[in-house]
């Protein structure tokens, strides 16, 4: 009976309060739109981000046991918002824990399928760059810090070396770590577009594992990933 009295009596409060939540809600989407429409970003392209691994293929496990693709996916998401917020069309691989293959019934053909699918997605994207995001893994637990490689197509070395010496700049300060071309890698080896797979960092480096895990330094990779991508469409 109380509540239906509060109810009655400040029903005009909750009302407005209700309208002024729905505003805020629009007003956020508003100034990302404006933010993106105003910022100086080239249009003619669209960023590919591909989440490495997935479903049944969880890719490498960290040394806490969190499989890689489910850190590829959370940094792929970050890096999808940012594009957006500044005002890049995007095209994603995968957006939840799944391996995106049509045919197969082993394990082995499934992930041979998942690979033709991601490039058969990347190669039908017109004015696609492909950014794949993938964790490192190493016996040795002292390696730390992000390497990029590269494909053989025109524009990846470049965009490779901007990637890499952002990641220096930024957040693997003092790190003579280079960018190599990407031999053996099924997707880098069968795309049409500039591409590059970024191992944003060690998940064999307990120190690096946990940042990785982390929101925080997940957004700052991928500050890092647009900046050079940036710097990069704009060279
Ligand atoms: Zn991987």
């Amino acid at each position: 009976m109380k509540y239906a009295y509060y109810l009655k009596k400040f029903w005009l409060l909750y009302l407005a309060t209700g309208i002024l939540c729905l505003l805020a809600t629009i007003g956020a989407d508003r100034t990302v739109t404006t933010i993106a429409e105003h910022s100086p970003i080239d249009r003619n392209h669209t960023i590919i981000i591909d989440a490495g691994h997935g479903g049944e293929d969880g890719g490498a496990i960290s040394c806490t046991g969190m499989p890689e693709s489910q850190i590829n996916l959370q940094i792929a998401l970050r890096l999808r918002d940012l594009c957006h917020l500044i005002g890049y069309d995007t095209c994603m691989i995968r957006t939840s824990d799944v391996s995106v293959y049509t045919e197969g019934n082993s394990l082995a053909a499934k992930k041979a399928s998942d690979l033709r699918q991601r490039v058969k997605i990347v190669n039908a994207v017109d004015n696609g760059i492909l950014i794949s995001i993938h964790q490192n893994i190493f016996a040795d637990s002292r390696y730390d810090g992000a390497q990029i490689f590269y494909a053989p197509t025109e524009g990846s070395k470049a965009l490779s070396d901007q990637l890499q010496s952002t990641f220096v700049e930024c957040i693997n300060k003092g790190s003579n770590r280079k960018c190599k071309p990407a031999n053996g890698v099924y997707l880098m080896q069968h795309i049409e577009r500039p591409g590059v797979l970024v191992e944003c960092g060690f998940l064999s480096n307990p120190a690096e594992e946990a940042k990785l895990r982390s929101k925080d330094y997940q957004l700052k990779l991928c500050c890092v990933i647009v900046s050079g991508l940036s710097r990069y469409i704009n060279a």
